[in-house]
C-alpha cells in the first residue's frame, strides 16, 4: 500500500449552503491516550502509520490538534426520533474532513465525543469508553461480515471523566464513514432549507454516491431509487446475520446505504422476530422483525423530501414516490431469499424455496434455537448438540431441504462451501462483548478485546479461534439490555 499522509478535501463545506453546518473544532482534552488503532484502516486510507502511533497521531485523534488540511465541523441535520420529528445535528461529533485514499475513493473523518457543538442541545458533547469501544468491535465485525458500514479508526481516552448515572471515562472514536449523509440531512433541507437547498444537497449527494445517474432523465427520481436499492441491501444482510440496530430513527438512516449509530445495537441469539435489546425500545418499534417495515418507513420519509424536484406536477410527482417505495418490499424479500438460500446451500430457485426457509425459522422460533449455530449446525450437519434436531418437525424439515438440494447441479461440496461462506462461524455476542468491555474500561486490560477482534477478523472460518465464541450465553444472562450511550 502507498503512504500519502494526510490528503484532506472539505467538499462537503465547499459544496452545501451554510445552512448545512457549523464550522467548529473539537474541544481540546486534558491527557489523551491511545487505547485502539486500526492498522489496516490506517494503511487502506494512504495514512501514516508510524506518525499516527506518536504523540501526533493522539493529538489528532483527540481533537487537540488538527490534521493539515482539514476544516473541522459540525453538520446540520433533523430526524424522526422513535416517530417524531426533531432537530437534531452533530451534537457530540466534528466532521474533521474527507480523506483522499490512494485508489481515489472519499471517506469522511469524524471524531465522536470530541465535544460540544452548536447543535448540542442539553448535551456535554462527550462520550464513554465503553460505548466507543462497543462501537470499534461491532463497526468492525459488520465489515468483516462484508455488511456495509461505517468505520472506525482509532479510540483514545480523554483522561477526563464524563457524567452519566455514575462518572465514567471519556472516550473519542475516530469514525470513517463515505459520508454522513443521513436521511434526517434531508428532512433537516426540506423543513428548514428552499427547494433550491434541496436541490444543491441532492445534486451534491448524486455527484458523491451515485455519480452513474447524473444523465439520467430524472436524476432525483433515481437518487430515490438507489437509496431505496441499497437499504434494500443493507436491511436483508441484517436479517441474514441477525443484526438488530436498536435505533433506526431516519437521522441513523445513511444515503450511501452504509449502517451508521451503533449505540444499543446487539445480535440476536435465540432466534425470535420479537427480540428488542435497547432499554428505551419499550414498544418494540426496532424490533429485528420489524427492521424492514421501518426501513421502508423511513425511505417515505425520504422520499417525501424529494418531492419537490420529483415532478414539477405535484401528483404525479407523488405517485413517483409512491411506486418507488412499494418496490423496496419486493427489492428487500429478493435480496434475503438470496441469502438465505446461500445460507441452506441452495444455488438455484424454486418456487417452494420461501416457505422452505419460513418453515425453518418458525421451527427454530418454536425451539428457541440459537440463530447462528442453528446455520452452522446445517452447514456440517452436526445435528447433535441441539434438542431442536430430534424433533418430528426438524426431522421432516431436514428431509425436505436434503431433497432440495438433490434437485440442483451442484455437488454437496459446494453446496457446504455456499455455506461456509454465507454462515458465519462466530458473531459478536453479547456476553463476550461484555466480558471485553469490563476488561478493557475497569481492568485497562485489553486482551480480552484484541482476543475477540482477532477472532472476528475471520468470521467465515471455523478455527479453534471462533469456535471458542460460539456458546450462547447462559439462560441466566438474559434479558440482556443495551443502552444508546
Ligand atoms: P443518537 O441517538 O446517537 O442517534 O443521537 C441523537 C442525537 O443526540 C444526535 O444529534 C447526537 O449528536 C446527540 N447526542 C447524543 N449524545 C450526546 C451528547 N453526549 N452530547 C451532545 N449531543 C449528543
Ligand atoms: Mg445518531
Ligand atoms: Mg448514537
Amino acid at each position: 500500500t502507498i503512504e500519502i499522509g494526510w490528503k484532506l478535501d472539505n467538499s462537503y463545506v465547499n459544496n452545501l449552503p451554510e445552512l448545512f453546518f457549523t464550522k467548529v473544532n473539537p474541544t481540546p482534552v486534558s491527557s489523551p491516550k491511545m487505547v485502539i488503532l486500526n492498522y489496516p484502516l490506517i494503511r487502506y486510507l494512504g495514512l501514516n502509520v508510524q506518525t499516527l502511533q506518536s504523540n501526533e497521531g493522539v493529538a489528532i485523534f483527540a481533537g487537540n490538534k488538527i490534521p493539515e488540511g482539514a476544516m473541522p465541523l459540525a453538520q446540520a441535520y433533523a430526524g424522526h426520533q422513535f416517530g417524531h420529528f426533531t432537530m437534531l445535528g452533530d451534537g457530540r461529533a466534528v466532521l474533521i474532513g474527507e480523506q483522499i485514499t490512494p485508489l481515489g475513493e472519499r471517506y469522511d473523518i469524524q471524531l465522536k465525543g470530541s465535544g460540544r457543538t452548536p447543535y448540542s442541545r442539553g448535551g456535554d458533547g462527550r462520550a464513554a469508553l465503553g460505548p466507543m469501544l462497543r462501537e470499534y468491535i461491532i463497526s468492525e465485525a459488520m465489515h468483516n461480515f462484508g455488511i456495509p458500514t461505517t468505520r472506525s479508526l482509532a479510540v483514545v481516552t480523554t483522561g477526563e471523566s464524563i457524567a452519566r448515572e455514575t462518572r465514567l471515562p471519556g472516550a473519542i472514536l475516530a469514525r470513517v464513514a463515505s459520508s454522513h449523509l443521513r436521511v434526517g440531512t434531508f428532512q433537516y433541507a426540506a423543513k428548514w432549507g428552499t427547494v433550491e437547498d434541496i436541490r444543491i444537497l441532492s445534486d451534491y449527494t448524486i455527484k458523491r454516491h451515485f455519480s452513474y445517474i447524473e444523465d439520467d432523465e430524472n436524476p432525483y427520481l433515481s437518487l430515490l431509487k438507489e437509496v431505496i436499492k441499497r437499504q434494500a441491501a443493507l436491511i436483508a444482510k441484517w436479517q441474514l446475520i441477525g443484526f438488530i440496530h436498536g435505533v433506526m430513527n431516519t437521522d441513523n438512516m445513511t444515503i450511501s446505504g452504509e449502517t451508521i449509530d451503533y449505540g444499543p445495537c446487539a445480535f440476536m441469539d435465540t432466534y425470535d422476530p420479537a427480540t428488542v435489546f435497547s432499554s428505551i425500545d419499550i414498544h418494540g418499534r426496532y424490533a429485528y422483525g420489524n427492521q424492514p417495515n421501518i426501513a421502508a418507513w423511513n425511505l417515505a420519509r425520504f422520499a417525501e423530501t424529494l418531492l419537490p424536484l420529483l415532478d414539477e406536477n405535484q401528483e404525479r410527482g407523488v405517485k413517483l414516490a409512491q411506486d418507488a417505495i412499494s418496490d423496496f418490499g419486493k427489492l428487500y424479500h429478493r435480496n434475503w431469499l438470496t441469502g438465505m438460500r446461500a445460507k441452506l446451500g441452495i444455488f438455484n430457485e424454486e418456487s417452494e424455496d420461501g416457505s422452505l426457509v419460513e418453515d425453518l425459522l418458525n421451527i427454530m422460533q418454536k425451539y428457541r434455537a440459537d440463530y447462528t449455530n442453528t446455520f452452522v449446525a446445517l452447514t456440517f450437519e452436526k445435528l447433535e448438540d441441539s434438542s431442536l434436531f430430534s424433533t418430528d418437525e426438524f426431522l421432516k424439515w431436514h428431509r425436505r431441504w436434503k431433497d432440495r438440494l438433490s434437485r440442483q447441479q451442484e455437488s454437496n461440496n459446494s453446496s457446504q462451501q455456499l455455506m461456509k461462506n454465507s454462515n458465519p462461524s462466530i458473531i459478536p455476542r453479547n456476553h463476550r462483548v461484555e466480558e471485553a468491555l469490563e476488561a478493557a474500561v475497569k481492568q485497562g486490560d485489553y486482551s480480552v478485546l484484541e482476543r475477540l477482534l482477532d477472532a472476528l477478523s475471520n468470521p467465515y472460518d471455523y478455527s479453534i479461534k471462533q469456535a471458542d465464541y460460539s456458546t450462547p450465553p447462559e439462560p441466566s444472562d438474559r434479558p440482556y439490555r443495551t443502552f444508546c450511550g
